[in-house]
């Protein structure tokens, strides 16, 4: 029973194929309550990396456990299909040839490089052996489930809470898309650092007494001068006092708090503070926009910090979500000068057509040319960039479909009205987050997120089923419109919306503009964010499929979810059907290098599952996962893993040696009732007993890492040092069909189909291929992925057999210490070679005479002798161990020393003992 796992897990895979397990397990399980752990979709494209390895795992070895506590624990696995990376992917591929391809066959190309990835990646996640439905998956790109895609949107719409609005969103120009929040990484970034003066109107300074008859500038901060064009105004804060100064013949209004740091960055001198106002008082006063003919007015808003800039905030209401909200305040303009490709529109003044970055050095130099730049620097700070494309990202107002967080049109249960962020935060409360901190985590991001920007201009996606009036502009995005296009991809897919003509995809019958009755429509060209697809699934695999049950038991996925996927999930589940999609979430942390650094290509610190596996087997990966603490990063080296394939060696020698005593040995005819096996078997099974608890607990509380080390010191400790090293003699020098030698292996067989059954989760392959050779009491399944976890035994519980047979092990220790001594000592080679004398306390030589036969067995040598030490209470010494070389000749059968070799006739060159066990089974020599 070589270990070989990387030639071996193949094959045992093929006997789990042959045998159909994950069906048969179906079947076994039939009529069991569900517990259902719905898979998050892994996006298709690329080979798994070590991260998908952990979160696969993870959830292979909560599902089998569920299974073996005896629910009918379904997984169904899963796949994103559609998006950016793929649509990106395709175009790269495409190269020239891009601009020829029809929309349609750039999606068929976007299937197919999907599904080509999908079975690359479900063959990977199979050979970790993770059982789950993998004939059955789900995708987000099956016909079936775009359909759902779409019947969702159309409840969105049927709720009120979709609208179409002009608003800031995080814009990639080289994409060209919205991105969501989820979807933007934060990394440095160098942007110039400007201070502009944008002068007061003449006039409207004699409002603040200080400086009358002058014509001072507010000063404000900005790093991104290409949002200059769009500014409308200029926010204070109501509380704060501003300070009101003059240098070299100017003067300027900012905040006090930021005076000092403006003066240094701007280099002011001679600098005269005339007065001080609070913010509230500079409300209403106007500015000029510094190259516009266009007034900047002063607003006032609470977010205004004093931690940068000075205190007067540059605002844009097209181009930040802060800015829009003031600019929806005050009824200004959501404008945006700036188009899809990140250009400033032609008819833009001085500036058209430019590149937003191009743009910025031009815009500086022209306020310098009027004389409005006050100081100029660089800045190196955290700055958006896009997921896929890594460009850095602008804030622009576009055109898009948004979900409302805060419209109170959902129904609540006493019959009035609520919002999807109320809904969804009371909704949190409700569910298990492990660990515990998840709740805080996701409770935030649903408090302050703004609203659901749904929509995107890209191709490889789900349409958003909206019409528009051809004369009048009206839209119609209505939930019976959606649910009949739904029926029709059903059959056809999402390309049917491109194939088709608006009039062939509205119901028969006619529809007609509310608005002006106009009967000619055109269709929406956006689709979905991606994270509406995956969202969905609650609606499109757990509410449908008969082997699932809405809501799932659980959601587990890596920590980052809580803005992505869990996120998502729970508002397209609460808006729609007013409850949380999962009862629990767990999430893990990532895979991170030894040193505990992420891991990156330009480090070369990368782990590849599949180079462990091919050096390891996965089995190995599976124990690294299960060994160690998923909740916080999840280290992985080449010492960690040689250091987990020693321990599963450890492991996987203790069945070896326990199946070697088991060959023949049939549990339902040899095995003994437990009052008929010795103690030290009865001490055995209670530790085993002790350790079915630990484990079971474990499993139920998801912490894998106590089942590893569990197991691991029980074979270890209990087992290889103790236990079966006693046993030696026993198993070989009992007649094969004694009671004594019947007595361990009914033990050995006990404890054997526990490690077996408890391990299984974790170590899929090995606890299945030690079952194969495993004799079996009765009817047992042909896997033992089909069996349950052993139950805890209550006849087999004995806390004062434990607690006496504990003592004995502590007076063990102190002899095996003595014997080393010995040893070194030269005057024994074996234990055996040793006789003892135990001199002993009185209350431990009661105990020790009530076991004296027992103790040659238990110290591993040849004669015990016990004696009383005297005046041991005064010394506090309980017992004081003498070594001697044991007396009369080995005995050539057990390796005993003893004076009754020789003394049999019939058997003359053996012991006493050895001499009955040939007479009983009839040796004749
Ligand atoms: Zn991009
Ligand atoms: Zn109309
Ligand atoms: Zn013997």
């Amino acid at each position: 029973m070589k270990a070989d796992l990387p030639v071996r897990e193949p094959i045992i895979l093929q006997q789990f194929e042959a045998l159909g397990l994950y069906d048969r397990l179906r079947k076994a399980r039939t009529g069991r309550e569900l517990w259902i752990l719905h898979d998050g979709p892994p996006y298709a494209n690329g080979h798994i990396h070590i991260g998908h390895a952990l979160n696969k795992i993870l959830k292979d070895i909560v599902v089998k456990s569920k299974s073996m506590f005896g629910y009918d624990a379904t997984f169904v696995p899963g796949w994103d299909c559609h998006g950016l990376p793929i649509e990106h992917q395709v175009d790269k591929d495409l190269g020239e040839k891009k601009g020829q391809v029809s929309l349609v066959e750039k999606r068929q190309l976007c299937r197919q490089y999907a599904a080509r990835y999908i079975d690359i990646q479900r063959e990977e996640f199979r050979r970790l052996g993770i059982l789950g439905d993998w004939s059955g998956p789900y995708l987000t790109m099956d016909y079936d489930y775009e359909a759902t895609i779409v019947r969702e949107l159309g409840r969105f719409f049927a709720t009120g809470v979709v609208y179409k609005g002009k608003k800031p969103v995080h814009w990639c120009t080289s994409c060209q898309t919205a991105l969501a929040e989820a979807e933007v990484e934060y990394a440095d970034h160098t942007s110039p650092s400007i201070y502009v003066k944008f002068p007061l109107n003449p006039g409207v300074a004699e409002r603040l007494p200080p400086l009358k008859g002058k014509r001072p500038s507010v000063v404000i901060w900005t790093t991104t001068p290409w949002t200059l064009p769009a500014n409308l105004a200029i926010a204070v804060h109501p509380d704060a006092p501003y300070a009101l100064v003059e240098s070299d013949g100017e003067s300027f209004i900012i905040a006090k708090n930021r005076l000092e740091a403006t003066v240094a960055a701007a280099g002011l001198k001679d600098t005269r503070v005339l007065g001080e106002v609070p913010g509230r008082q500079l409300e209403g006063l106007e500015a000029m926009h510094p190259w516009t003919e266009r007034p900047s007015k002063i607003v006032l808003a609470d977010y205004v910090t004093l931690d940068q800039g000075t205190g007067c905030v540059h605002t844009a209401p097209g181009h930040g979500v802060e800015d829009y909200e003031t600019g929806l305040k005050h009824g200004l303009e959501i404008y945006n000068p700036v188009d899809d490709a990140g250009r400033f529109v032609a008819d833009l003044p001085l500036f058209g057509g430019l590149d937003v970055w191009e743009a910025n050095p031009k815009i500086i130099a022209e306020l310098e040319r009027r004389g409005l730049l006050l100081a100029e620097a660089q800045l190196e700070h955290s700055y958006p960039h896009c997921w896929r494309c890594k460009s850095p990202t602008i804030f622009r107002a576009t055109e898009q479909w948004f979900i409302s967080m805060d419209e109170k049109v959902l129904p609540e249960e006493d019959g009035g009205k609520t919002s999807l962020r109320a809904k969804a935060l009371a909704e949190i409360k409700l569910v298990t987050w492990i660990p515990s901190w998840g709740e805080d985590r996701i409770s935030n991001m649903i408090a302050y997120r703004s609203d659901w920007c749904i929509s995107r201009q890209r191709a490889w996606g789900v349409p958003i089923v909206a019409f528009y009036c051809r004369r009048c502009g009206r839209v119609l995005a209505e939930q019976r419109l959606a649910d009949h296009v739904a029926t029709l991809m059903e059959r056809a897919g999402a390309d049917l919306w491109y194939t088709k003509e608006a009039a062939e995809l509205l119901p028969p019958g006619g529809t007609s503009c509310p608005n002006c009755g106009g009967t000619d429509f055109e269709k929406e060209r956006d689709i979905l964010d991606v994270w509406f697809d995956s969202g969905v699934s609650q609606a499109a695999v757990l509410a449908v499929r008969p082997d699932q049950r809405w809501p799932a038991d659980m959601y587990l996925e890596g920590s980052d979810q809580h803005r992505g996927w869990f996120h998502s999930s729970l508002l397209a589940a609460v808006g729609t059907r007013g409850r949380a999609p999962y009862r629990s979430v767990l999430t893990h942390g990532f895979v991170v290098d030894g040193d505990g650094k992420k891991m990156s290509k330009s480090l070369g610190n990368v782990v590849a599952p599949q180079e462990v596996i091919e050096r390891y087997g996965a089995e190995i990966l599976r124990l690294w996962v299960a060994a160690e603490d998923y909740r916080d990063d999840i280290r992985i080296s080449e010492e960690i893993l040689s250091r987990l394939a020693e321990g599963y060696r450890r492991i996987r020698n203790t069945c070896r040696y326990l199946l070697g005593n088991l060959y023949d040995f049939d549990p339902a005819h040899d095995a003994l009732a437990p009052e008929d096996l010795h103690e030290i078997d009865r001490f055995i099974l209670h530790r085993l007993q002790r350790l079915i608890e630990r484990v079971r607990r474990a499993y139920e509380g998801y912490e894998f890492h106590l089942i590893y080390h569990g197991l691991h010191n029980f074979c270890a400790v209990d087992l290889s040092a103790f236990y079966l090293d006693i046993l030696k003699d026993r198993v070989y020098t009992s007649a094969p069909c004694s009671r004594a030698r019947r007595a361990a292996q009914t033990s050995m067989h006990e404890i054997l189909d526990a490690l077996v059954r408890l391990m299984a989760p974790v170590l899929s392959f090995t606890a299945d291929e030690v079952w194969q050779l495993m004799p079996k009491k009765g009817h047992e399944p042909e896997s033992v992925h089909l069996a349950e976890f052993p139950p805890v035994q209550p006849d087999l519980l004995d806390d004062a057999l434990e607690g006496r047979w504990e003592t004995l092990m502590g007076v063990r220790d102190e002899v095996l210490k003595a014997l080393e001594a010995a040893r070194k000592a030269k005057m024994i080679g074996t234990s055996l070679e040793a006789g003892v004398e135990l001199l002993a306390c009185p209350e431990l030589l009661t105990l020790l005479t009530q076991y004296e036969a027992d103790l040659p067995m238990l110290f591993i040598v040849s004669a015990v002798r016990l004696g009383s030490l005297a005046g041991a209470e005064a010394a506090g010494k309980k017992v004081e161990v003498r070594v001697r070389r044991a007396a009369g000749q080995k005995c050539p059968r057990c390796w005993t020393f003893s004076e009754s070799v020789g003394r049999s006739a019939r058997h003359p060159e053996v012991c006493a003992r050895c001499a009955a066990v040939l007479e009983e089974i009839g040796y004749r020599g």
